[in-house]
């Protein structure tokens, strides 16, 4: 059997961290089983839906290289279709017209509550055989409540639920238009899924998809309900522990390669491994080795692989990625110190943003300085830093990297003046922190006027 499984996000926010990861794994599966991954944006709910949201799934889903097979299903295109099965059902007796107005059902609803019982329709007009004038009815699955459903599910395992716990949902509105539930199995069976893997969330609207599936005398697919993914904390992600979508983790300097990788590795395992590839990833995916409890999201683990990934780039590719980060537009002059010092700068850099902002310094001079800079600019330094500035010019000290390091430490051993505080010094008026590659390294790629020009303006802009 070839296999068929559908990513199905809801434009109704944007898109979450989480769901991208049940694209992943979903895309991941069809790809190492030579099966078809399908897209189907779910924007039935017209109120909250937003084209907006729908680019950026195209956009989420392209930058991680999650590539769909076909068009992409739009299901506000199907209700015709879905409404055409809830009527074909309450033809064939598998679905009534329900009159029950929802003051009388809320009325059921309090007597429930105070009674301490949960509450389930009691199934009122079931048997009602004419219609009653002047209500626009609902559609009710008329639901098998004898015995008991079980799926086997490919990480939750066997779960089993009594049938006596499913009341008769609705599967289309007094308006006519069909309910979430209905649209789903609908979907799915039309496009042919095979397996659908989504959040453990959607566990419970299974077992009573099952239901639409056996009425309507369909084959019901395989499910796979993947565990939540929780903060560090242990509690849902939420806002609370950072970014939650997964366009602010693009904007924030993340690699899709980093991202990718780490929200594999969040619920799957191969063995020790921490680095796949993507071609690896397809090659070991399964879901015997997805786990059944909740991940934790652990940020610095995700820095920490983009990191890793950075220094994978070559440098020219991570240039081409830094330039829509940069503020202003960068000249070829600024581009060609950048990839010289792409090595150093590369080096410490966690995500995209703090390897643009270290990348500033072969850009401009530095327009502030840290707080913690000042300890470096004092009456003393500033000497020091014009001594240096006035031998370079005449040319007494090179701008060489190695040559100027060497004349640096001999002039620190000859003033008796630890080399670092130096160092230190030139670091903050060459590009206002603390941190930063060599600063002779620095010198060399600015040239001598760009870097005579920043040691004589040290402190002027606090
Ligand atoms: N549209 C649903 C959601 O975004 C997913 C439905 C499904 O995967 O079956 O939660």
């Amino acid at each position: 059997m070839s296999i068929k499984v559908r990513f199905a996000p809801s434009p109704t926010g944007v898109l979450h961290i989480g769901s991208v990861r049940t694209a992943l794994f979903n895309y991941l599966f069809a790809r190492h089983n030579n099966g078809e991954f399908c897209l189907r944006i779910e924007d039935t709910d017209k109120l909250r839906s937003t084209d907006e949201n729908t680019q950026l799934i195209f956009k989420i889903l392209k930058w991680l290289d999650i590539d769909w097979d076909g068009e992409p299903v739009i299901q506000s295109s199907r209700i015709e279709r879905h409404k055409e099965i809830a009527h074909d059902l309450v033809k064939k007796g598998k679905a009534y017209y329900c009159f029950c107005t929802p003051e009388e059902l809320e009325q059921k609803k309090i007597k429930c509550q105070e009674l301490g019982q949960p509450y389930k329709y009691d199934g009122k007009c079931r048997e009602l055989t004419t219609p009653i004038v002047g209500i626009s009815p609902v559609v009710r699955l008329k639901s098998n409540t004898d015995g008991s459903t079980t799926i086997n599910d490919m990480v939750q395992g066997v779960v089993t639920v009594k049938n006596s716990q499913m009341d008769d949902l609705v599967l289309l509105r007094s308006d006519g238009t069909p309910t979430y539930m209905l649209s789903v199995v609908v979907d799915d069976h039309d496009m042919g899924i095979t397996h659908v893997i989504r959040g453990d969330d959607h566990l419970t609207n299974t077992f009573r998809q099952i239901q639409i599936f056996n009425a309507c005398g369909w084959n019901i697919p395989t499910f796979g309900h993947i565990p939540l993914i929780y903060g560090s904390d242990g509690a849902k992600l939420s806002k609370r522990h950072g970014a939650v979508s997964a366009i602010d983790y693009m904007q924030l300097g993340y690699l899709p390669e980093a991202i990718s990788n780490y929200l594999l590795r969040l619920g799957w395992s191969h063995g020790d491994d921490e680095i796949i590839s993507r071609d690896d990833a397809i090659k070991w995916f399964s879901f015997d080795n997805v786990g059944k409890s909740p991940s934790r999201f652990d940020m610095a683990k995700l820095q920490n692989l983009n990191g890793h990934y950075i220094r994978e780039r070559s440098n020219e590719s991570l240039l081409e990625y830094m330039l829509p980060f940069f503020k202003l537009e960068l000249s070829e002059l600024h581009k060609k110190r950048i990839l010289r010092g792409m090595d150093s700068l590369k080096a410490r850099a966690k995500t995209i943003i703090e390897l643009v902002d270290s990348a500033m310094v072969y850009v401009q001079a530095p327009t502030s300085y840290d707080e913690k800079c000042r300890k470096y600019q004092t009456d003393f330094h500033t000497e020091i830093l014009n001594d240096i500035a006035n031998k370079i010019e005449s040319g007494e000290f090179s701008c060489d990297e190695e040559t100027l390091c060497s004349q640096v430490k001999d002039y620190a051993k000859e003033r008796n003046i630890k080399l670092v505080e130096i160092a230190q010094a030139m670091r903050v008026a060459l590009c206002g922190k603390l941190v930063s590659p060599s600063v002779f390294e620095i010198v060399a790629l600015l040239g001598c006027s760009e870097s005579v020009s920043r040691l004589r303006a040290n402190k002027s802009k606090h």
